[in-house]
């Protein structure tokens, strides 16, 4: 057994694997001071809620409390392993600070009340603007981190009981151009990768996807890949030179806003040296001779000036590409948050396509999710999307799911594309949308141009509604705030970037009168009275269990069918992916493993969309194009940004993540060891920009835009020149009374600078376009508060090293250091078979 700290070394030790061999098991577990194992009372089954990668784990309790967590041997996804968000945050559950009554707004501030009073305004709202106004005046914004179950419910409440069409998830923000990539060139959301690619790979392509920071325990995977015999070759596309860069055989690192000719270039090396796979592309695809003819414009030497990349790299990352006997594409918001957004991510599925690299082992593309449940938002319907990954332009579909959920199919909205996050917000400052019920997700700091967002949610006219463990920044703003369970307070399921789907069981009470999410829904659909064609309650579910049920009805026959699952069968093993049916009772590694996709035009989840202007195909124009539902190559013309740089904002900003925190770091930043790594903003710059500036390490810097300022210290890193890359994780709730965004620190939050526009196709906002300002403030007496071991790697070898110390210590075992027989969930010894 090791013991290691995992803040200094995130990814843990290596277990190295060869081409084609099982990745070994290791239990990492973490308990809290002063516990050990034996002093576990119980253990409960789940998976990470903190990311996407669905790393299923067992979560220690002792006196009523979580204490812990410890990896699942048995689970496909982790075997085992944790990151350092699984391993920390857990303990954010149990702050002092958690919402444990619901609040109301009386005379301008938030005073606590109790369920009732808090519901009956919410339902009195409702009704009064249902009268006045119709279905279009409520809307529902949604996240990527509740359960299938309660994802379901809110999709049926808004779709079916209340008929409004501006419903959407934050997904938006962070992988709606999976979906809509993935829609494009396959007919339908869904993976058609695993991640035991890896397992076979001999080349890994990711683009615009750090893993490294982003799945932890997946780059883990990969790191034990390159230890082992036959390691693959690793091509990166990112501006930054992150951990996974440091690894490539080949990294390009394109300006902001060229991943369009970047992909087109390398389609056109792909094509003129001969590696297409045509009979592949005979046999299964439609559109390759338009890509053809478009890519021929795009020798590397004109991407290369487009680019800002070597004409040489380009060739040789074709080379690689085109050389590859089992190719894994990786693909996330580098390409997802910038200009082009779906142009970009398609181009990755039409190497895969022309070079016949599916539905194989190693040959897959994972147009990645960034969150731990974004697939269930998708899938569920409670992201603009129909239920079960139903077409709203298909009136069968509609009308399918009128006959599920017992209504009138006239009371579906499918006159238009369902609205997205971006319109909605756009509705509400209009004021057609009055009321906007935000659940676990935090606008007031994530969204592009926050002085506008800001003004739209504090509107007297907009009845604002927000379910949250936290007072977010949002919360403060709202009209009611309904305090919500979370992870181990609550049963559900939820869906991994690779379809597999886990259990998480309740393993402790929530704080006060929090209630999970599910139930809230469920209490306002009860009073509001909503009813079905014959009478009976809408939606009939009462429980997760019942509410899985429910959603396993509507996914039969779909791509995502779970008719094959269930508690039951999810409980004591590991993960199981979808589709999962009487075919295939052990679920699918693979999709599109014969070249047969889910693209037919009656079956389709979307005819697909024009990549510039975003209007949606017609039904009878994508049956003349598809009739017998093949793949879509779907070429894509490179078009500028629309906010370059220029001499007065000469830098191009990009903003991201850091491995150490999660989204507005309502969790992360109240696990300390988490907190402790990254504590502030920073700012990175390159050396040369550095240099021309005048700016040292650690020196306090302005960054301006056309709508706003922020200020933070320098970290002088490995980044692209003429770039600035400024973490998105930080709000306001955390520093003065006042919210502190009067003190004389000036504004944090990245996006305070960045622009309110989206990506034509997916409607996804670009976080990676805008343009900038540097100002040098002054001196500051420390070096930036950047961890040291990621992407914001320093260039000085003086900045002291991230650490965590003896807190961040967690242990390591491999399989043949463990205990024959140890207690899985539920206290029983774990006899699921699983490799121990
Ligand atoms: S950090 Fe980025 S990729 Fe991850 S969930 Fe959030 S928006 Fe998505």
């Amino acid at each position: 057994m090791t013991k290691r700290d995992r803040i200094g070394e995130p990814w843990g030790g290596r277990t190295p694997y060869g081409r084609g061999a099982e990745w070994p098991v290791r239990v990492d577990t973490h308990l809290a001071a002063g516990v050990g194992e034996e002093q576990v009372e119980r253990w409960v089954q789940s998976a990470s809620l903190l990311h996407s990668n669905g790393d299923a784990m067992d979560i220690a309790v002792r006196g009523g409390e979580v204490v812990g967590v410890r990896g699942r041997a048995v689970d496909r996804v982790n075997r085992g392993r944790l990151g350092p968000k699984d391993l920390f945050g857990w303990q954010a559950n149990a702050s002092p600070d958690r919402l444990t009554t619901p609040l109301v707004r009386e005379g301008g501030a938030l005073v606590p009340t109790d369920w009732d009073t808090a519901m009956d305004r919410v339902v009195r709202r409702s009704r009064e603007l249902l009268d006045e106004q119709g279905p279009s005046a409520l809307g529902f914004y949604t996240t990527g981190q509740l359960f299938l179950e309660e994802y379901y419910t809110l999709g049926v409440i808004a779709h079916g009981a209340i008929g409004t069409s501006h419903v959407d998830g934050n997904t938006r923000l962070c992988t709606a151009t999976a979906a809509q990539a993935l829609k494009e060139s396959f007919g339908c959301d869904g993976q058609p990768g695993s991640y035991s690619d890896i397992d076979h790979a001999d080349v890994i392509a990711l683009y615009g996807h750090n893993m490294a920071e982003t799945q932890t325990v997946l780059w883990a995977r990969v790191l034990d890949r390159l230890a082992g015999p036959e390691p693959p070759e690793l091509i990166c596309v990112d501006p930054r030179r992150t951990e996974v860069a440091r690894l490539a055989t080949v990294h390009l690192a394109p300006r902001p806003g060229t991943n369009v000719p970047l992909m087109n270039a390398l389609l056109h090396e792909i094509i003129r040296t001969g590696r297409v796979d045509h009979d592949y592309v005979e046999a299964h695809t439609v559109g390759y001779r338009e890509l053809a003819r478009q890519v021929e414009d795009y020798p590397p030497e004109r991407a290369a000036e487009l680019c800002g990349v070597p004409a040489e790299s380009i060739r040789e990352a074709a080379r690689v590409l085109g050389g590859a006997e089992r190719l894994l594409s990786t693909v996330l918001q580098g390409f997802y948050q910038s200009h082009q957004a779906t142009a970009a991510a398609v181009q990755v599925n039409n190497v895969h396509l022309l070079r016949g690299m599916l539905g194989k082992p190693g040959a897959g593309v994972l147009q990645m999710n960034g969150q731990p449940t974004a697939q269930n938002t998708r899938e569920c319907g409670a992201d603009g999307d129909l239920a079960g990954f139903r077409n709203w332009a298909n009136d069968s579909h509609v009308a399918d799911l009128a006959r599920i959920w017992n209504i009138e199919q006239s009371k579906i909205p499918h006159y238009s594309p369902p609205t997205h996050l971006m319109q909605m917000v756009r509705y509400a400052e209009q004021g057609t949308i009055r009321m906007l019920w935000v659940s676990g997700t935090n606008p007031a700091v994530s969204l592009p141009e926050l002085s506008r967002i800001r003004a739209v949610l504090a509107q007297q006219r907009l009845f604002l509604v927000v379910q949250d463990l936290f007072l977010t920044e949002t919360a403060e703003l709202a009209d009611v705030v309904l305090p919500a369970a979370t992870w181990g307070e609550k049963t559900g399921t939820f869906t991994n970037a690779d379809r597999t789907v886990h259990l998480s069981d309740k393993a402790v009470d929530p704080p006060g009168q929090a209630r999970p999410d599910l139930d809230i829904f469920l209490d306002y659909a009860r009073r509001m009275d909503f009813r079905d064609r014959d009478g009976q309650p809408l939606p009939q579910w009462h429980d997760a269990e019942s509410a899985f049920e429910a959603w396993q009805r509507c996914s039969a026959g779909r791509p995502c069918d779970y008719t094959g699952l269930s508690y039951a069968k999810l409980r004591g093993g590991s993960g199981i992916q979808w589709p999962c049916d009487e075919e295939h009772p052990d679920g699918t590694e693979r999709l599109y493993v014969d070249g047969a996709f889910f693209s037919a035009p009656d079956y389709c989840e979307d005819y697909g969309k024009d990549l510039v202007t975003g209007a949606p195909v017609e039904p009878t124009e994508y049956r003349a194009m598809n009739p017998s539902g093949k793949a879509v190559i779907k070429a894509a013309e490179y078009l500028p940004p629309h906010e370059a740089p220029d001499e007065e904002h000469p830098f191009a900003l990009i903003t991201g993540r850091t491995l150490f925190h999660f989204h507005t770091r309502t969790k992360t930043a109240r696990a300390p060891q988490l907190d402790a790594a990254a504590p502030q903003v920073w700012v990175e710059l390159s050396a040369a920009d550095a240099r021309e500036h005048g700016i040292a390490e650690g020196d306090v810097v302005e960054v301006t835009s056309p709508r706003g300022a922020i200020r933070a210290q320098a970290r002088i890193s490995h980044l692209r020149e003429r770039v600035l890359f400024v973490p998105f994780h930080y709000g306001y709730w955390d520093l003065a009374e006042d919210g502190g965004r009067s003190g004389e620190a000036g504004d944090r939050a990245a996006n305070e600078l960045t622009v309110t526009d989206w990506d034509p196709a997916s409607k996804q906002p670009l976080f990676k376009t805008s343009a900038a300002r540097l100002t040098r403030v002054g001196p500051a007496p420390t070096p930036a508060p950047a961890p040291t071991n990621t992407a914001s790697r320093p260039v000085s070898p003086d900045v002291p090293g991230t650490r965590g110390g003896a807190d961040a210590v967690a242990e390591e075992r491999l399989a043949q250091e463990r205990p024959a027989e140890e207690p899985s969930a539920e206290g029983r010894p774990d006899t699921t078979g699983g490799p121990r």
